[in-house]
């Protein structure tokens, strides 16, 4: 009794130091050591005021000359740094054992020379759907494998975990029932007992691998969809070539590249002729046929992958010529006019032809930051009123 000395001790009764349920085994035990004339011993854990105790408790009968029971000796044996050394180690063992065993992943126990597993936790049996731990011992991991490493991949592995100490890799798994999973398979050296082996870690990521494959699908789509929706933004939904909402866009980046370039940059403005008189002749369908067959024509001419051929309009059309000169876009200036000949339209109401014809406004600039692509848009349409006032079925370059 820690708390007391010898003086305070004496002339005490053991109820001054123990509680009631205690003393109750104490008189039950002392009975039984004196009826039967044996020594007793029992095992008792008491709070008293110093904090817990464990006693050996010892009671024996000491007997007389005529071998007759006189009184009884007892001895109180504290054990308490013992016991809590014994409680420690019996704790962390049962600790140990819950983790391994209740643990999310998948743990074995690899020999690392003959590479069998050794031993395996209880999530294993389940994440590899085992009737019983037996049937994944004494086994070669690789046989859960989907595809078994080869002899280059295993040498890898083995100057891994020499290098890091540790190896991780995404495995494919077959369970014993035939289900497919993914895994993470992560291995590292540990001592057992004083002998080396592998501790092989399995975490299931079927369902992050199922997530990103949901999510680089979604991605793929979303891509597709992107894309369909840019072309649709920028496309004429008539003569399905760009429209002028792609052209303003296209125009300002052209702008700007061929200032930095220093390279001129044509525009090629064009109106059908007495297309007013075209539709009122042959209706409103037919006129607008004879707009996505003009459109068509000079989408297939254009030859640059710069070049761009845009609805400006209602029956105007816009040329985008990077890096082209005046002769180089009064070039194709003319193939548009010899292609839309070609096309051979009746116009019958057409003052200048049977058949339809446009007029063209060209101008060619080496591009200025100071002012707009609008002044260059303004002069090709100035060039194409002109055009229009010369006579029509023709081109005019556009000149201060
Ligand atoms: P000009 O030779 O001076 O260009 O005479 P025009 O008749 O072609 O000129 P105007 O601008 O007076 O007429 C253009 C006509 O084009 C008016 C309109 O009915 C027609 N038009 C505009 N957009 C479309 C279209 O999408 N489809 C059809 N069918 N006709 C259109
Ligand atoms: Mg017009
Ligand atoms: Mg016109």
């Amino acid at each position: 009794f820690p708390s007391h000395d010898k003086g305070g001790i004496i002339g005490k009764k053991d109820q001054d130091f123990f509680p009631y349920e205690v003393i109750r085994r104490l008189r039950s035990m002392e009975k039984q050591a004196i009826f039967e004339e044996i020594s007793i011993s029992f095992e008792e854990t008491v709070q008293l005021p110093d904090g817990i105790h464990t006693f050996i408790m010892t009671k024996f009968p000491i007997v007389n000359d005529q071998n007759k029971v006189q009184t009884l000796a007892g001895i109180y044996l504290d054990i308490s740094d013992r016991k809590r050394a014994e409680l420690d180690l019996a704790y962390n063992n049962d600790l140990r054992g819950e983790i391994y065993n209740g643990s999310a992943d998948a743990i074995f126990l690899v020999d690392p020379f003959s590479m069998l597993t050794f031993d395996c936790n209880r999530r294993a049996v389940n994440m590899f759907e085992a009737e019983r731990k037996e049937e994944l011992i004494g086994i070669e991991g690789q046989t859960l494998q989907k595809c078994k490493f080869t002899e280059a991949q295993i040498k890898s592995i083995h100057g891994d975990i020499e290098q890091f100490g540790y190896w991780s890799q995404k495995v494919e798994y077959i369970t014993k029932k035939g289900n497919h999973f993914w895994g993470n398979l992560a291995a590292k050296p540990i001592e057992v007992a004083g002998k080396e082996m592998n501790l092989v870690r399995v975490t299931d990521i079927s369902d992050r691998k199922k997530a990103d494959l949901a999510l680089a699908q979604t991605q793929a789509e979303l891509r597709r969809v992107n894309l369909e929706l840019q072309k649709l933004v920028n496309l004429d939904g008539l003569t399905q070539i760009a429209n002028r909402r792609c052209f303003d866009e296209r125009i300002m980046y052209e702008w700007q590249r061929l200032h930095r370039e220093q390279r001129p940059l044509s525009l090629l403005m064009f109106d059908v002729d007495y297309f007013k008189r075209y539709n009122d002749c042959y209706g409103h369908q037919l006129g607008d046929d004879c707009l996505i067959k003009i459109a068509q024509a000079v989408e297939l001419l254009l030859c640059r992958a710069t070049d761009l051929v845009a609805r400006y309009g209602g029956e105007e059309f816009i040329v985008i010529l990077p890096n082209t000169n005046i002769e180089g876009a009064i070039a194709v200036a003319e193939r548009i006019h010899a292609a839309i000949a070609d096309l051979k339209i009746p116009h019958q109401c057409s003052d200048v032809k049977d058949f339809v014809s446009v007029s063209m406004g060209i101008v060619s600039d080496i591009p200025n930051l100071e002012r707009s692509p609008c002044v260059l848009i303004n002069q090709a349409d100035q060039a194409l009123y002109h055009a229009k006032q010369k006579g029509r079925n023709q081109s005019v370059v556009f000149t201060i």
